[in-house]
């Protein structure tokens, strides 16, 4: 933290954006507003685009026009929520960064108190959701289920109804970014990395306007991940289920052997035998299912693609002129972008 050199503190907001052009005129309005009152503070607004297929990227690019403070990376395609927040992470140059949603669920208010807590010393400082209105039951359902899978897989605890609305210092960011794994789960990865970390209680507003962009099937998708990415635990459940399954076994073998040797009543039925395949069979598939889903993950880490590509940059004033098309981060003129490689400051 850096709020007692004579340079202001910057804070860094990143915001991922996927077709929320309904929104983000009043979220640029309301950020403003709530970054300009906060005293001695300087900002930077930085909005990714994840490949919207929307008025998105104008709206963006009429903010950054208009304001020294906007950039916006626009990426190559639509590369999900996580690698959008990545992005962002890795193109800040605050002393503090903040992730917010676009559709305004996380209120821009909240950010002053998280900065008061950051001046007071707390390295992370991570909304927690006190009321959400405006999500229908099967959402909730669905999010209760994400949290306790969550709750269940991590080592470190992740913080019941915490998303990604938090402030962060460098160095959490820098520790962030030196996590070299593809499938991120920022508040997962975060609550992991340790430091002083603290919850800001807030009440989750309904969307703005537009739609989720997390259907049923992309939810279950990510408590998967949270779950795999995680935790061995899975696997040691497959290990249990094989206990369970051998100790019936045995307890089959001993009860037929009993009954063969000391009574005369042999049971001639198939019903047991063709339960007893297809519970062991039933058990053989999971544990299949759960060794693909890690080496399938294996498989995603050796590849080792860059994360993301970038279409284009605006407002960054280390590059006056953005480059034009595609592929710019995995082209000659930098690194490829590996998860964790910060793009060097000129
Ligand atoms: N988002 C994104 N890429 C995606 C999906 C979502 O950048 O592929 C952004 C979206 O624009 C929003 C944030 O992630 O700013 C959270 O998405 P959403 O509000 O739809 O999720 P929910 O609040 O319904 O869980
Ligand atoms: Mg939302």
């Amino acid at each position: 933290m850096d709020a007692t050199s004579p340079r202001l503190a910057l804070l860094s907001v990143v915001v991922p954006c996927y077709n929320e052009a309904a929104v983000l005129n009043e979220l640029h309005a309301r950020l403003q507003a709530a970054l300009g009152s906060i005293p001695d503070l300087d900002y930077e607004l930085i909005y990714v685009d994840d490949g919207s297929n929307d008025a998105t990227f104008d709206r963006l690019r009429g903010f950054a026009h208009r304001s020294s403070k906007v950039r916006v990376v626009r990426l190559a395609r639509n590369f999900g929520h996580q690698v959008a927040l990545t992005v962002g992470l890795e193109e800040c140059v605050g002393d503090a960064a903040v992730l917010i949603d676009a559709d305004l669920q996380d209120p821009p208010t909240v950010i002053a108190e998280m900065v008061v807590r950051w001046r007071a010393g707390v390295d992370v400082a991570y909304g927690v959701r006190l009321a959400r209105a405006g999500e229908n039951r099967s959402k909730l359902w669905l999010a209760g289920l994400y949290y306790w899978l969550l709750s269940l897989a991590s080592d470190r605890p992740v913080p019941k109804d915490a998303g990604e609305f938090r402030l962060m210092d460098r160095k959490v960011i820098d520790a962030l970014l030196a996590m070299p794994e593809r499938d991120r789960l920022t508040r997962a990865l975060v609550s992991w990395i340790g430091f002083r970390q603290e919850a800001v209680c807030y009440n989750r507003e309904p969307r703005f306007a537009g739609k989720t962009k997390f259907p049923p099937t992309k939810m279950l998708r990510l408590a998967m991940d949270g779950l795999l990415s995680f935790s061995l635990l899975p696997l040691r459940i497959a290990t249990w289920l094989g206990f369970l399954a051998a100790f019936l076994a045995f307890g089959g073998i001993c009860y037929a052997a009993t009954v063969r040797l000391l009574t005369d009543t042999w049971v001639t039925g198939w019903a047991a035998l063709f339960t007893a395949i297809l519970f062991v069979g039933g058990i053989q598939l999971i544990v299949v299912g759960i060794l693909g889903e890690y080496v399938g993950r294996i498989y995603g880490e050796v590849k080792r693609r860059p994360l993301y590509f970038v279409a284009q940059r605006l407002g960054f004033p280390e590059r006056a002129n953005p480059a034009p098309s595609a592929g710019a981060r995995g082209g000659a003129q930098t690194a490829p972008p590996q998860a964790g490689a910060k793009v060097p400051p000129p």
